[in-house]
Order: C-alpha cells, then structure tokens, then sequence
C-alpha cells in the first residue's frame, strides 16, 4: 500500500496545477493518471494571459513552442470581426508534460476505479491510502463519481461535444480564427495555428440540441472542413479527427466534501460563452490545493465564468492593455 498525505487524481492542468501548490506548502502529494505522460490530449490549447499569470509561468522558463496572437479573428454569420487582445496557444502534448515535471511530485500510472472511505482515509482500489483526495480527472473522474455526483449534478444541457484534430501543416494564414452558429450549429468552430508548424482545427457544440435536431457533431465537421478548403485554409487533407465531450460551468455547489475535493473539468468549469477549459483548472487546482492547505471550504466563486470578457475588454486592465503594445507577431515562440 502506498501510503501518503495527498493523492491527485488526473495530471491534467488542474491536477497538476493543485499538487504544485500542495508540494510548495511541503504536503507530500502524488498523482495518479491511467495514461503515461506526454500524452495526447483534444484540446485546441487556446490559453489566456489570465492563466499565464496564474501559473506564474515566464517565457524563459517554458522550453517549448507558444504563439502569440494580437488579434482574434470573430466571424458571425458571415461577417469577419478582428478583436485587437493579447492571447497564446500551446500544444497540450507538450504543456500538460511541462506543467506535470513542474509539480516535482511522483506520478503514478494507474487507472482509478473504486475508491473507498476507511477510518479516515482514502483507499484507491486498495493499492493507495491518503488523507485528502483531489478529483481532477476530467469529465469522468472517478472521485466525481464516488463523492460529488448527487451533490453537484450535471445538467446534460451544459454537455459540449467537440472534435478536432491538430496535425504539422505548413499554414499561410498566421491568425486565430472563430466560426459561430455557422449553419446553425449550436457552438463555434476554430482554427488555431500553433508553433513548430502545428495546425488546431476543431469544432464544439452543445450536445443536447444537436441531439434534439437529430444531428451529431460529425455532421458539422463535415461542413466545416469543406468550408477549410473552400477558404484554402487547409487544402488537400484527409481528416481523422478526435473527439471528447465534457460540461460548460453549471452551478457548482461545492468543491470539497470532508477531505475530498474536485476541480478542472472534474467539476465542471468551462467557461459558459467560449467553453475555455484550461484557464478554470488552473484557477481550481489552487483554490483547492489552498483548501487543503488552510483547511477551509472550497468555493468556485471567484473562477472564470466568461471569456468573452477579458477577450473583448482588455483596456479595461491597464496593465493588460500595456502588455499589448509589443507588435511583435510570434514574440514567444521558440523553436520555430
Ligand atoms: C476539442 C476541445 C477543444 C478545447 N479547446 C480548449 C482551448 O482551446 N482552450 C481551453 O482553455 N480549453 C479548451 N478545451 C477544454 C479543456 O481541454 C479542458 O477544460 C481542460 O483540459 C480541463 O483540464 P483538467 O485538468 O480538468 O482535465 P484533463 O485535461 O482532461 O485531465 C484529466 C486527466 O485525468 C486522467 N484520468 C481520467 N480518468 C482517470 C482515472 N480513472 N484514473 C487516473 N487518471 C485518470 C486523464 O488521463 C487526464 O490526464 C477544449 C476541449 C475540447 C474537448
């Protein structure tokens, strides 16, 4: 049996993130993730200043590709709408493996399936013992399912299902691009250039009313990789997308229970506008490892609910706004 104060559950950015935390405060934390890291993971890998900050991560320091955007490009319904911002992306094979040897906590690989309350512990399918356990094992985390499925449900309204697929494409356009409620679908679709020659296409949507139209997100998919070539965005591809489904912020009534506490997607934080995922791990993996920590309640309050906001609206954060004057197109981007 290993035996120790804290086991996280998931090496994704909320695990990661919340051992972290809990390994500078010296609480002697593990993580448990069934796949071996680096791993793949669906995900566009858009990320924010907000979470850059939150990580306190510096451009020294990560040694892989990141872009900067200074521009967003929007398109409604035909019409391209640019938004002067400040916003990154990675490749979450690379980032998630950063942000994991990070932690500087042993990580075990095991699939977690039954865990257990004992004598004031917890017993993870009777291999592990802790006294605090962090679910942050995505949307089917395994400590979700044991302890907080009947008091924080989810609503499959709330459900996005989303595919994409990120491959080296030697890609002309350099900008961000979004698609919403092309054809009426009931989300957006994206193309994200990433460093080192990667390209991010993908799709995501609210799962409940595509099912009520009887369409499914592959339909969509299907239009919208006609619509890349039709633009010569991506010319010449045979696809062969991944998919994952996971749940945009509902009301999460608690984060904890005794010693047992969630966070990420495990909780179900995605941003309700844009379904931004990586930064409200973050935010979660530390209020709860800061939980642990100070031996207070966990509360989700102050996470981030919006994107659109910080997107639209980064004047309104004069240091932001600042950080905004370099021009410079792919200022962070090693390796390129
Ligand atoms: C197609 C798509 C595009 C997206 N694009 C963006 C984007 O551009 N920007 C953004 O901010 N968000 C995006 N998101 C959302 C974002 O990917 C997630 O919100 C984010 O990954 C949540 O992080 P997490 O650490 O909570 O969970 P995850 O990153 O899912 O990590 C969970 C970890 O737990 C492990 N695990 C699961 N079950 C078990 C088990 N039983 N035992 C042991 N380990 C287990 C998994 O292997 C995994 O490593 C996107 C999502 C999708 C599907």
């Amino acid at each position: 049996m290993i035996d120790v104060e804290a086991i996280v559950v998931g090496g994704g950015p909320a695990g990661s993130t919340c051992a972290w935390r809990l390994n500078r405060s010296g609480i002697h934390t593990i993580i448990i993730d069934k796949k071996r890291f680096p791993r793949l993971k669906v995900c566009a890998g858009w990320i924010t200043p907000k979470t850059i900050k939150n990580l306190q991560m510096t451009r020294e320091e990560y040694p892989h590709s990141f872009l900067t955007f200074n521009r967003l490009n929007f398109h409604f319904f035909g019409a391209r709408f640019p938004v002067r911002t400040r916003q990154y992306s990675i490749r979450r094979y690379e980032f998630d493996d950063w942000l994991l040897k990070r932690a500087d906590v042993d990580v075990q690989q095991h699939a977690v399936k039954h865990i257990r309350k004992a004598d004031g512990c917890y017993i993870i399918d009777d291999t592990f013992r802790c006294k605090y356990i962090v679910g942050a094992g995505g949307t089917n985390c395994p400590v979700y399912r044991a302890f907080f499925r009947k008091t924080n449900p989810r609503n499959r309204k709330g459900l996005i299902a989303a595919i994409e697929e990120e491959f080296r494409y030697d890609y002309q356009d350099r900008d961000c691009q979004m698609w919403f409620f092309d054809r009426k679908f009931p989300g957006y679709s994206w193309y994200v250039p990433k460093g080192n020659g990667y390209l991010n296409v993908g799709i995501g949507g609210s799962f409940s009313t595509m099912k009520r139209r009887g369409e499914t997100v592959r339909t969509h998919w299907n239009h919208f990789i006609k619509k890349l070539e039709d633009l010569s965005l991506v010319k010449g591809r045979l696809f062969d997308p991944r998919g994952h489904n996971y749940y945009l912020r509902q009301a999460v009534k608690t984060g904890r229970r005794d010693n047992a506490l969630i966070c990420g997607d495990a909780a179900g934080l995605a941003t309700i506008d844009m379904g931004e995922g990586i930064g409200p791990a973050v935010e979660s993996g530390i209020i709860a490892g800061e939980a642990i920590i100070k031996g207070t309640t966990c509360s989700f309050k102050s996470v981030t609910r919006y994107s659109f906001f910080n997107i639209l609206f980064p004047f309104l954060r004069k240091a932001h706004y600042e950080s905004i004057q370099d021009t410079s197109y792919c200022s962070w981007n090693k390796g390129v």
